[in-house]
């Protein structure tokens, strides 16, 4: 049995269809969810929808009976609230004798200098605590980070941002979740690290310069300073964590984080990564 946590999410739902995809028969696989209605695709699917809330810890571990491997995705929120839903998964995932437990932590975890990264390293120790066999799913940026901006930059002939000519080697979220699936399906992956990124690193007036040639229209890019930004996102509607963490992640871009180009997602994918030309014409069609 295969249990996938946050499966309601754009990553876990497209793990479980990964699963699926890859011949491995719905009945053995489990869609471990906060909001079991909101899972109402997968089940409609054959997969068995369990009811999984990292907040309510008496839940966790009947969602992982049964499991040989788990995904853990990594929750969403502040710093502490996430460490605390993370410890308590794990926790649970002992309790139910989990196999091997796989995290999607972030890219170069370790040595990353944004922010969020803080989160991802102590909750790497506290599974390396845990005793539990592991594989890490070090994400990168998803480039789904930048596409819902793009309607307004084209809009308005121009984006906005604070990575300045910093690259980022960000990769579609669709990726992310197919090479998921093909790690849960593998045999020999405890102990592995993966290393998730795009077979290019790109900066913001390349991506400005991919929206317009989808479009047909002038769109530049502008770099202006943090505190600018953080108001141009929070008056796109973010809420203030994701602004803080979008900023960061520009700032830290600009200096060179997320810069590093990995071939393990292709790898995994057995092609290329998706190009950030596909993604930004899909994002801009209609
Ligand atoms: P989504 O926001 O689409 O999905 C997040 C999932 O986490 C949802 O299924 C959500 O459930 C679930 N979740 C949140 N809180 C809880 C909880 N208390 N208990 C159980 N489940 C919970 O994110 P993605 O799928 O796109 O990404 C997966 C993860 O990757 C994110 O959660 C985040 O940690 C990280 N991320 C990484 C990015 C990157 O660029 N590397 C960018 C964005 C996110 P519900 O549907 O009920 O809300």
């Amino acid at each position: 049995m295969i249990v996938v946590t946050g499966a309601t999410g754009g990553l876990g739902n497209g793990v479980v269809r990964g699963l699926l995809a890859r011949g491995v028969p719905a009945g053995e696989v489990v869609a471990a969810v906060r909001a079991p209605e909101k899972a109402a695709d997968l089940a409609a699917l054959g997969v068995t929808v369990r009811h999984a809330d990292y907040d309510r810890p008496e839940t966790l571990e009947p969602a992982f009976a049964g499991a040989a491997k788990l995904l853990l995705v990594s929750s969403v929120g502040t710093d502490e609230v996430r460490l605390a839903q993370h410890r308590a998964v794990l926790a649970a995932a002992g309790r139910a004798g989990v196999r091997l437990l796989a995290y999607t932590s972030l890219v170069e975890a370790d040595t990353n200098p944004l922010g969020l990264a803080g989160t991802h390293r102590a909750t790497e120790r506290a599974i390396a605590e845990s005793g539990l066999p592991h594989v890490l799913l070090r994400n990168g940026w998803y480039t789904e980070n930048y596409l819902w901006r793009l309607p307004a930059a084209v809009a308005r002939g121009e984006l906005l941002g604070s990575g300045g000519e910093g690259r980022v080697a960000a990769a579609a979220r669709a990726d992310f979740a197919e090479a998921a699936a093909e790690v849960l399906t593998l045999d020999d992956q405890a102990g592995r690290v993966y290393e998730l990124t795009g077979d290019t690193a790109w900066t913001a007036a390349e991506l400005a310069a991919e929206a317009a040639a989808a479009t047909g229209r002038p769109v530049a890019y502008r770099d202006i300073p943090g505190e600018e930004y953080a108001a141009t996102l929070a008056a796109a509607g973010l809420p203030p964590f994701a602004v803080d963490l979008f900023v960061d992640a520009d700032l830290r871009v600009s200096e060179g984080a997320l810069a590093t180009v990995s071939d393990d997602l292709a790898k995994l994918l057995g092609r290329p990564t998706t190009p950030l030309a596909a993604s930004v014409a899909a994002a801009l069609a209609d």
